[in-house]
């Protein structure tokens, strides 16, 4: 089994026999009120799938992060995983003291031991991180809501968070570590998605898989900006299209508690190494991957790959071009396999695309399998 980021699950769950000591505490604690990407956050730091983080960060990794794309002791990590003050009294703060982490749907979630109380520079940390300051990119919008103060220090988390969705497929790192085990999987490849499942990510995948044991389909439920194909919709799609298409013995369908960033090549990384504390042992990036509007190059988030050296990262990146049906070879084929020019290509534009299923009209199968498209049709019925 591939080991952790940093060698070590972490799991950031308050011991049974602390527990009641520590609900008595929260009660005396001043309160941060999570936002929803720091709740998110919150859930994946408790059960280690940011290993090797025990909490928000402190300022030393913040910068080391935002700057180098490494925490303090050396590992690999490139997007910054922060608490933001909420009132003037947490700006006030003092390193020492503990805080109770509360989230609006769930109450009292954690305990954070304060280490640290930071002033941060917004635009640095979009220009390095987001690659733009340019307030219509959805993670500079984010940032630009922030107080411009951080809290850092390890958590541990009183209670797991209440989902109300999805909660047959809520498993946490240990959990597909073990089922990967029980399986027999040595080689795991990760699809991340946080869109419907054309026919192209099908290909994408099914190539992971002409290679490796297994597959997780892992999409994000977390916070996505509001264009995008809400989460239960994709998971209804996913659903259809795993139990027509895929053998149900190799693939394995669970959610990824985060929120998108919209960071492109950093959150490429980003998301690599935290399916890698999942247990898997590649990952799939496409192209423009964790991508909004023009601000990547369509390959950036291959090309970051190259800024660290392979075992620094430890998962396997696998890199695939642009996938389309082509008529003349007959199959699916990308840039990379096909010869022939674009006319012999199915290809339509994601405008082109929800057109088309607005007006109740199925897309070609080459495109997009008929019971996928049929859940848009009728979820966007459903919205008006
Ligand atoms: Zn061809």
């Amino acid at each position: 089994m591939i080991p952790p980021h940093g060698g070590k699950l972490v799991d950031r769950t308050a011991p049974e026999a602390e527990q009641a000591e520590l609900l008595r505490e929260v009660a005396g604690l001043p309160q941060v009120e999570l936002n929803e990407r720091e709740a998110a956050d919150l859930e994946m730091l408790a059960c280690g799938a940011m290993s090797p983080l025990e909490g928000f960060m402190t300022e030393a990794d913040y910068r080391a992060v935002v700057d180098t794309m490494h925490l303090v002791k050396g590992l690999a990590w490139s997007i910054p995983v922060a608490l933001s003050a909420k009132t003037e009294q947490h700006e006030a703060l003092k390193p020492g003291c503990r805080v109770t982490l509360v989230a609006k749907s769930n109450g009292a979630l954690a305990i954070m031991a304060v280490e640290d109380v930071y002033r941060v520079d917004h635009a640095q940390e979009a220009q390095s991180v987001l690659r733009t300051t340019d307030e219509a990119h959805p993670g500079v919008q984010y940032l630009r809501s922030l107080r411009p103060t951080y809290l850092g220090g390890p958590i541990t988390l009183l209670r797991k968070p209440n989902h109300r969705d999805f909660t047959r497929y809520r498993l946490q790192p240990k959990e597909t570590r073990v089922l990967f085990s029980a399986k027999g999987w040595e080689r795991v490849a990760a699809f991340q998605t946080r869109n419907p499942i054309h026919r192209a990510h099908e290909y994408l995948q099914k190539c992971a898989l002409e290679l490796a044991d297994g597959l997780l389909v892992h999409p994000l439920v977390g916070e996505t900006k509001s264009d995008d194909t809400p989460a239960a919709v994709r998971m209804q799609c996913y659903e259809v299209l795993l139990e027509n298409y895929y053998p149900k013995d190799r693939v394995v369908l669970s959610v990824f508690p985060a929120a998108m960033r919209y960071a492109g090549p950093r959150e490429a990384i980003f998301h690599a190494l935290l399916r890698k504390n999942y247990g898997c042992t590649h990952f799939i990036v496409g192209r423009d991957h964790a991508g909004v509007g023009s601000y990547y190059g369509t390959y950036d988030a291959h090309h970051i790959f190259a800024e660290f050296a392979p075992e620094e990262i430890g998962i396997t990146p696998l890199f695939f071009d642009h996938a389309f049906f082509c008529r003349k070879c007959g199959s699916m084929a990308s840039t990379k396999t096909c010869p022939h020019p674009r006319e012999d290509h199915v290809f339509l534009s994601g405008t082109k695309v929800r057109e088309m299923l607005a007006a109740g009209e199925l897309p070609p199968p080459e495109f997009t399998r008929p019971e996928v498209a049929q859940i848009l049709i009728e979820s966007m019925r459903k919205a008006g």
